[in-house]
Order: structure tokens, then sequence, then C-alpha cells
């Protein structure tokens, strides 16, 4: 049989076709090997908080993927109008994401006819494989992730505001720009006093949770309409990352009830803004609450029944100070009062100024206006006033100089 060349290439080929099949196997059980023990996976799916900031993560890194989904979002510009930004992020299937000096492995896989319960979006997971034994690389890019997605939340340039509706708050039109502090020209030392104390109440959370002190702090800003208190307020809230919950206490249907229940339901993060305080002086018995008017012991209540686990911030305004009874003025109900009053010559020049940037500072124009308003307007003139006027001469600084003093002298006539 050696001699049939036939028979001897017959098993030739079997041999062959042996050692092949035994290299395949050796091949995939090497892969395996490999796989068990040279490369690291992790696994998130969208019922894991951390899921949309590895989303946000890929968004970061998409451009180096020529597979895209895209993620839009509508903002808010500074004119009003509202623009629409596009994350592209890489797409549902497979791409390598190099980061921080390592190639990663990554599929997004999308089931389209399955959905999660609590939100109803499809059900989603992002998989990432890397070459390494050490799962902290997982840890440092989930904590690079989360850092990453937090800033972008905490630097969006808006601030929403809620109104409360029923027993519920609810977002109060489109979320607004946020205003710059430096923005709203209060008179000197105000917004320092303010912010100063603003400040260091935010750093000494430790000192009231280890004290049982419930940890609040209640500002009161009073003055006449116009003034900026609630310009200062949301430039505030904008500053801090908070967004702003507004209630007015004259508002019809306010009951001590809804005031209670409402403050209870806040959500994190914000400044309550309650305005016409003065408007609880106005009803002291019960009865007026049962007629849907908030009573001075109804928001006394509320102020004080805030429990020492959270956090409040509370600002009141009110343009009738003297009808404020002084049991408000208790730390912890109010800290800190400010009055915010018409414009002084300070306020006006400041106001100018800013109004017109491009003025060299050696400029005399803002003194100017400043002296033709405080001839003009005896009784004084406020923040908003002014601001309306100066809108009217925009791009005319010398004009706005000009015609001060006649504008504002007919004003006080009127
Ligand atoms: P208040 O709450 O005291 O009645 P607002 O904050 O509602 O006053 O101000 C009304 C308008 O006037 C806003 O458009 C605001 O920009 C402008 N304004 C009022 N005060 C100031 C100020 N101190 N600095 C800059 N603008 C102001």
């Amino acid at each position: 049989m050696d001699s049939n060349p036939f028979f001897t290439g017959g098993v030739g080929l079997a041999l062959l076709g042996a050692a092949a099949g035994v290299a395949r196997r050796v091949g995939a059980a090497g892969t395996m090997m490999a796989r068990r023990h040279l490369l690291m996976t992790l696994e998130v799916t969208n019922k894991d908080p951390s899921f949309p900031w590895v989303l946000h993560w890929l968004t970061t890194q998409g451009h180096r993927s020529q597979h895209l989904s895209v993620n839009t979002t509508a903002f808010k510009r500074s004119d009003g109008s509202t623009g629409l930004r596009f994350d592209m992020m890489p797409g549902p299937g497979r791409h390598l994401i190099p980061y921080k000096n390592r190639w990663f492995w990554v599929e997004r896989e999308r089931q389209v006819n399955s959905v999660t319960l609590e939100t109803g979006t499809p059900w989603e997971k992002v998989v990432m494989t890397t070459i390494g034994r050490d799962p902290t690389v997982f840890d440092h890019l989930l904590q690079d992730a989360r850092t990453a997605a937090l800033a972008k939340a905490d630097g969006t340039d808006t601030l929403t505001i809620y109104t409360c509706w029923g027993a519920d708050w609810k977002p109060f039109g489109h979320p607004r720009r946020k205003r710059p502090l430096t923005s709203v020209v209060l008179d000197d030392g105000i917004g320092e006093r303010i912010m100063g104390d603003l400040q260091e109440w935010r750093h000494s959370a430790k000192w009231y949770y280890e004290r049982g002190v419930p940890y609040r702090r209640g500002y009161l800003l009073h003055g006449p309409p116009g003034s900026g208190k609630t310009s200062y307020i949301y430039a505030i809230a904008g500053h801090l990352d908070y967004d702003i919950c507004m209630l007015s206490l004259s508002e019809e249907g306010m009951s001590d009830d809804r005031l209670a229940h409402a403050l209870s339901q806040a959500p994190q993060r914000s400044i309550i803004l309650l305005e016409d305080v003065d408007a609880a002086f106005l009803h002291r018995s019960a009865s007026a609450s049962s007629r849907g008017r908030v009573t001075f012991s109804g928001l006394l209540n509320t102020l004080d029944g805030v429990t020492s686990s959270e956090e409040r911030l509370i600002f009141m305004t009110t343009n009738f100070v003297e009808r404020l009874d002084p049991a408000l003025m208790r730390p912890g109900r109010v800290d800190v009062v400010e009055y915010i009053g018409a414009a002084s010559t300070n306020q006006m020049r400041r106001l100018f100024a800013q109004f017109y940037p491009a003025l060299p500072a050696s400029s005399d124009l803002p003194d100017n206006f400043a002296s033709q308003v405080d001839t003009a307007a005896r009784s004084g003139v406020s923040m908003a006033a002014l601001q309306g006027y100066l809108l009217l001469h925009k791009l005319r600084p010398e004009e706005a100089v000009a015609m001060a003093h006649d504008h504002f002298a007919q004003k006080e006539r009127e």
C-alpha cells in the first residue's frame, strides 16, 4: 500500500485536515484564553445611572467615528431666540475609540423591540472592551465621564423658573439665559454684603448639620419697584447654578396650605422666591386663609416648618417693608435685610458706562449723564426707568446725555 500514491496522498490530506482542525480549536481556545486573561470588558445598560455619563463621554469622542447618531437639544440665545445644538456620538454598532493612551472597543447596542419599564425608552447597552487586567481603568473612565457630564450640566447658560400650578411646580416658559451678577447695578456694598453672606452660608452646611440646626437662610430685599430686586435674585440663582421657584403671595388662591405644600415640594437646588411678601400681613385671621389668602401665621409656620434635613434658600421681596411684622425678621426666617432703592448718582454713572462699553475710561459722559438726571428728577428715578431711557439711545451716548434733562424733567412733571 506504501507504493500506492493515491493512498499515501489521502493519508497526507487526512493528516493535514486533522492538523488544521486541531489548530482551529487551539486558535479558538487561545482567543478565548486571550479574551479571558488579556482583555477587560465593562457593560453599562441604560438602567444604570452612569449610562448618560457614558453617552456624554461618547459624545466627546464622537468625532473620531464615521458612524454617528445625533442628540439634539434646544437652547436659548442671548437675544431670546431658540437655537438647536447637535451633539454627535457614535451610533449603534462597533467603534474603536482611543482614550488616554488606550484603545477601547465600544459596542453600542439598541434593542428596538424591547423597552425599559421605567421610561419606555428602547433597551440599550454599551459594552467597552480594552486590553489589560486592571479594571480601575474603567473606574477612571467613569469618573472622568461623570465629571465632564456634570460640568457640562453646571456650565449651562440657562436657568429654569418654576411656578406653582395647583400642588406641583412646573417650568414657566423656556429656560432663561443666566444674567451676570455685574449686570445688575446696585448701590455700593449691597451686592458684596448679600453675596458674602450667601457664600459663607453655603460653606457652612457641615456646621448646621452637626448641630441639627435647619440649614436655611432667608433674605429680604425691599424697596420701590424697578430697582432690581428680582433681577438680582435671578442673577444670584444663575451664579450659583440654582433654579428659581417663584411664588407671589398676593396671588389669588394662595392659601396657607398651598404655600406650605409648595415649599415642601420645591425642587432641589432652587431658590424659593416669595414676591410681595407684605400680602401675608394684610390678612391675619385664619378665615382669610380659607378664602384663599396667605395669612401672617401661615407664612411664619411655613418658614419655620423647614426640617433640619433639608437645605432651603429663600428670598423675599416687598415694596412695602413698613407693612411687615417684626416677627418676620428673626434668624431662620429673615436673616439678612437689604434696602434696594431708587438710582443713586453712582448707579446712574455705572449703568451708563455699562450701556456703552466702548467709551474710554476717561470719558466724562457717565458723570454728565448722572448730573443731568439728578437735577431733573428731584424725587428720584428707578433703575428700570433709566434702563428704558438708555434703550431709546442705545447706539448714541452723546444723544442720551443731551436729551436726559428734558426727558426726566418731563417725567417729573407728569
Ligand atoms: P424690582 O424687582 O425691584 O421691581 P426688576 O428686577 O423687576 O425690579 O427690574 C425691572 C427691570 O429694570 C429689569 O429689566 C432690569 O433689567 C431693570 N433694572 C432694575 N434695576 C436694575 C439695576 N439695579 N441694574 C440694572 N438693571 C436694573
